[in-house]
């Protein structure tokens, strides 16, 4: 099992941000713990002099809407992100993702920043929060001892396979924030898992559309297939091909066409075939889109277009 120097319970963001600093790059930041621990023990992660704890950190517990955006912090554990009211009408997208991942146990510990953090371009929180166009809130310590805080779309935070664009050692990723739902807007996200899988899944598909004010075409669409690529995979020519159609087989057909040709899917030794995944990718945007649209259809505002 890892040592470390020193393991520290940060109380505020600050307080975490300045024990990164003290220890230079020699230290990092735990949450759940549910992916970090087992980097340190397969040696993939090396082991860090010093670790900050951020589950005591209040600002990560955020989960509110606030004007036009609903705020979830990096510390909100995917437990509450399935039991949370606010979410199963904001963003059914990503209760569906969380709710999948890992058993109990590790829903219970593992944290949304942790699996954004992570970077893996199948993990499903992530899928989620990519087609809900989420940005994230990085926090940092300039030279000068100040901690600034900016946001960021979230698809630039992905560099490759467990690579991040933010720094462990040294930033925070405090919340993150996406619209909230539109008029006429549903998401839905599902995967396919091999039966006695626990991790990462063989393919999973997020989407997120708005119609028009007469429920018959598509006005807005945002799908997200992971892993297809490097990095969490926005199909931008599937989207392309939705927007304006007619909601029905004909489009919907259209978008798998579009989505199989973009989308960069490949064999991998533990899960499935590139062949398989093609199968899967079919079967999975053929259940999300018409599940966001049937959703979209049971909005319930004020139609202001
Ligand atoms: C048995 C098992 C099953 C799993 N199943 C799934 C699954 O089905 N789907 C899935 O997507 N994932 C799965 N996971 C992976 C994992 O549970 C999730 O990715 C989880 O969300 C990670 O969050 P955490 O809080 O535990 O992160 P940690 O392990 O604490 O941290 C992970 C990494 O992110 C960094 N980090 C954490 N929080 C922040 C932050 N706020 N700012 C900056 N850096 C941060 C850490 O330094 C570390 O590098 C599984 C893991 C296990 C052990």
């Amino acid at each position: 099992m890892p040592r470390w120097e020193t393991y520290h319970l940060a109380t505020t963001v600050e307080d975490a941000l300045n024990f990164l600093a003290v220890y230079q790059g020699e230290a990092t930041v735990i949450a759940g713990g549910t992916d970090l621990m087992i980097d340190l023990e397969t040696g993939e992660v090396p082991l860090p002099r010093g670790v900050v704890d951020i589950t005591r950190v209040k600002e990560l517990q955020v989960l509110r809407r606030e004007g036009k955006y609903v705020v979830v912090g990096a510390g909100v554990t995917h437990s509450r992100i399935v039991t949370s009211s606010l979410l199963q009408v904001e963003a059914p997208c990503l209760v569906e993702a969380c709710g999948v991942i890992g058993g109990p146990q590790v829903r219970n510990m593992g944290t949304l920043g942790g699996n954004v953090a992570h970077a893996l371009p199948a993990a499903d929180g992530t899928v989620a929060l990519v087609a809900l166009e989420a940005e994230a809130q990085v926090a940092r310590r300039t030279a000068e001892g100040q901690v600034v805080r900016t946001w960021h779309p979230i698809t630039s935070l992905f560099l490759g396979p467990g690579r991040s664009a933010v720094d462990s050692t040294r930033e925070l990723i405090v919340a993150f924030r996406f619209p909230a739902r539109r008029p006429r807007e549903g998401s839905a996200f599902d995967r396919i898992m091999r039966p006695q899988g626990v991790a990462l899944p063989i393919l999973g598909v997020a989407a997120r559309v708005q119609l028009t004010p007469d429920g018959q075409h598509f006005q807005r669409a945002c799908l997200c297939i992971g892993p297809a690529g490097p990095v969490p995979f926005r199909a931008r020519q599937a989207e392309a091909v939705l927007v304006g159609q007619p909601v029905g087989e004909e489009t919907l057909a259209q978008a798998v066409t579009a989505a199989l040709e973009e989308a960069r899917l490949r064999t991998s030794r533990h899960r499935a075939t590139r062949e398989y995944r093609q199968e899967m990718l079919r079967v999975l945007l053929r259940r999300v889109i018409p599940k966001a649209v049937e959703r979209a259809r049971t909005w319930k505002g004020v139609d202001t277009p």
